[in-house]
Formats: C-alpha cells, structure tokens, sequence
C-alpha cells in the first residue's frame, strides 16, 4: 500500500458531487500536484486528507494508518494556505513554534526546533520580527516553517504561492522543492497553474469537475495527455 493511500473519496455539498469517486496513492517522499481549474475540487480533496473536512464516503490512510475519521491534529498533517495565515500578534519564533507549544513540548526543545526551522526556510535572523515586518514571500517561508515544525508525515500546500507576484513565485517553488527534497516529505501541492506543476511536480493529477481525469509525471501529462481536457488544460492542444 502506498505511504498516503486515497480510497473511493467522494464529497457532496448538498445535491453537487464535488468530489467524485477519487482513489489515489502517494509514496514516501514523493512531491505531487494536484491540478485543475477553479472549482474542480482540489482544495475540498486536501481538506478531506487534513481532517479540516469530512467526506461523505471513501478512506484515507497514511503509513498503514486508517485516519479517516481522526480528527486534524491527531493526523499527523502539516498545511500551508493560499493567503499567509500567521498569527498577527506572535513573533516569527512563536509563530513557528506554535505548534509544539500546544502539543505540550518544553521550552528548550521548541527553541532548538525554531532555530533549526528559520535556518531551513533561510532565515535565522528573523525569529524576533512580527509577521507585518516581513515580505509576503517571508510570511509563507515561515507558514512553511510552521507547518514543518511538529515533523508531520505529510505536508499540504493549498496555492501557496498564488498570492506572491510572479518572480518571487519562481524562486519560492524552487525553495519549497528543495526543502521538501532535504526533508524527504511526502507532500500535495495544488495549483491552478500548469507551468508551475510541469516544473515541480514528481507526479500530477490532473482534475475535472470533481474527477481525477489522469495522474501521470509532468512528462506524460505534458505529452501523452489522456482526454482532451487534459490536452487543453495543459495547453499542448489549443
Ligand atoms: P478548487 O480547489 O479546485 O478551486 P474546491 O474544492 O474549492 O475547488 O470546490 C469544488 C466545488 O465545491 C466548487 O463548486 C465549490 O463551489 C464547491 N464547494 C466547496 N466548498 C463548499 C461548501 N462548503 N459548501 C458548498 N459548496 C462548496
């Protein structure tokens, strides 16, 4: 079984099947997209893996574990959102230690834990600043540096990057990338962008109106598009 194993998941919001019959394996370490336009049902997908939402049927496991019906922090999940959702009025330090405050962890150990966040995000020096202090990319380097620190299993960005302009997106993905390769976490990335799924991606699911039209490498999506939709959406038909 692979290491997060999506079984059957279907989603419905009153009458609308949003999500519909989606089976999916992720394996250890592995980075993949989830791709498609507004609307398909990307983001209600990740917020069924996180806990955040509950399906109306299917099964999630991660590591053999059934956690389907376990609540979102008893999941093992760390979540980065589109807009940079830190707490205003902590610190960067306490901002990233948040997390393993409420887990209970002792104060030497979330410090040696924040440093060793700020130094993997690139910032050491920044522990002390407020969130208004630091650009939009620092704000969702430390978002990043937040959901990492408890060590979750596997990490979910919704649009992380979506809400930075385009130079600072470049340079952010390729950071994301690296820092999800160092630490070797199995990770979702969803995005409406094509370019920058192709470009980061160790796999791709392509999605239609709530359905995972194809899941492929960004070089089979790219070249050997299994619909039309696919073909379109990936811009290799116009
Ligand atoms: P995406 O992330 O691909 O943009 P979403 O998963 O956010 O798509 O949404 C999929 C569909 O489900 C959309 O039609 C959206 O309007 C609908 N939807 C999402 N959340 C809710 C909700 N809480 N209540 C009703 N409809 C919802």
């Amino acid at each position: 079984m692979a290491f997060l194993d999506i079984q059957h998941l279907e989603k419905t919001f009153g009458s609308l099947r949003v999500v519909k019959d989606f089976n999916l394996g992720i394996e250890k370490g592995e980075f993949v997209s989830f791709l498609g336009p507004s609307g398909c049902g990307k983001t209600t997908v990740l917020r069924m893996v996180a806990g955040f939402e509950t399906q109306t049927s299917g099964t999630i496991r991660i590591d053999g574990r059934d956690v389907t019906d376990l609540p979102a922090n008893r999941r093992k999940i760390g979540m980065v959102f589109q807009a940079y959702a830190l707490f205003p009025n902590l610190t960067v330090a306490d901002n990233i230690g948040f997390g393993l405050k409420v887990a209970g962890e002792g104060k030497a150990q979330i410090a040696r834990r924040v440093s060793e966040m700020l130094e993997l995000i690139g910032l050491p020096q920044l522990g002390e600043r407020y969130p208004f202090q630091l650009s939009g990319g620092q704000q969702q380097r430390v978002a990043l540096a937040r959901a990492l620190a408890p060590r979750p299993q596997v990490l979910l960005l919704d649009e992380p990057l979506s809400a930075l302009d385009a130079k600072i997106r470049i340079s952010l993905r390729e950071e994301i990338r690296r820092i999800q390769q160092e630490l070797g976490i199995t990770t979702i990335f969803v995005t409406h962008d094509q370019e920058e799924a192709l470009s980061i991606s160790d796999r791709i699911v392509v999605m239609h109106q709530g359905i995972a039209d194809q899941v492929g490498t960004p070089f089979e999506i790219y070249n050997r598009p299994a619909t039309r939709f696919v073909a379109e959406f990936v811009g290799t038909l116009n």
